[in-house]
């Protein structure tokens, strides 16, 4: 593994045939979303039951305003960061394939990525747990609480995949296609460690990708798998990166 080789890193981006990013809660943190873990992480202030599905189902009233209050208010107010932005740039040069993002936050989407696959769902709607009709949030009265369906009067979840549920199956078609498409992989902001989500690098690395990874702190990849960590926030290695990458010839 080479540490911050970023010419190296930029060449192979530049150069890639499929160049695909994976993403997780550290390319968002920037723009004011917390992360999981780690010292600023969700998981210090509430309790991880909250996103059980089994919990929910027992206790809408109970989870709904905290789910609120722990993604609703804060996604709804966040904007993407340069990061996202540079990407959402490299999809429109040609540069980028795909992003295979576990956030439900929109933010590569508002960036202006339009091949987007989440492996979690996402906030923007949500499902009803009895006839299985979909909702934008915003033409639901979101107040309510628990969120009732109003066809049905079932139990409306949010479309992102809690603890126990499993992984939409359109997306885990598409993430498999990209992963073993992929010469090289971009890993930016994740621990590796929420599976089935965390075991796709692996399959990457095992099909002939190189794997760049960009992070704060090495992740569960980084000595295994990664072949370039550069240590970092996304915004300043990605902005960095970029630059490289517009002064790299072919
Ligand atoms: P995580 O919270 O477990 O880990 C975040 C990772 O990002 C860590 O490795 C950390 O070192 C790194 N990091 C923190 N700040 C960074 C920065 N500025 N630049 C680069 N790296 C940075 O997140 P995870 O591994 O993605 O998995 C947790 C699950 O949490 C995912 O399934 C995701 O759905 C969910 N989640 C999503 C959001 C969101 O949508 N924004 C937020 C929190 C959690």
């Amino acid at each position: 593994m080479k540490k911050n080789d970023f010419e190296s890193a930029a060449r192979l981006i530049k150069n890639a045939k499929h160049l695909t990013a994976f993403t997780g809660a550290g390319i968002s943190a920037e723009s004011g979303i917390p992360t999981f873990r780690g010292k600023e992480g969700i998981w210090n202030k509430y309790d991880p039951i909250i996103l059980d599905i089994d919990y929910f189902k027992s206790n809408p009233e109970k989870a709904y305003p905290l789910i609120k209050e722990m993604f609703y208010e804060i996604i709804d107010k966040a904007q993407p960061n340069k990061a996202h932005k540079i990407l959402g740039q490299w999809e429109r040069e040609g540069i980028l394939k795909a992003i295979i993002t576990q956030n439900i936050d929109n933010l590569h989407q508002k960036a202006g990525n339009k091949n987007v696959i989440e492996f979690h769902g996402n906030t923007r709607d949500l499902v009803c747990m009895n006839c299985g009709e979909k909702f934008s949030v915003n033409s639901i009265d979101f107040e309510q609480n628990p969120v009732i369906c109003p066809k049905c009067g079932g139990l409306l979840k949010p479309d992102f995949v809690f603890f126990g549920e499993p992984i939409p199956a359109d997306a885990y078609k598409q993430s498999v296609f990209h992963t073993l498409a992929s010469d090289v992989y971009l890993v930016i902001g994740t621990t590796g460690i929420i599976m089935p989500a965390s075991l796709l690098p692996y399959e990457a690395k095992k099909n002939g990708a190189k794997i760049i990874e960009i992070n704060t702190e090495p992740s569960e990849y980084t000595e295994k798998i990664t072949d370039i960590f550069l240590q970092g926030k996304a915004t300043e290695i990605l902005d960095k990166l970029n630059n490289l990458n517009s002064l790299i010839g072919y």
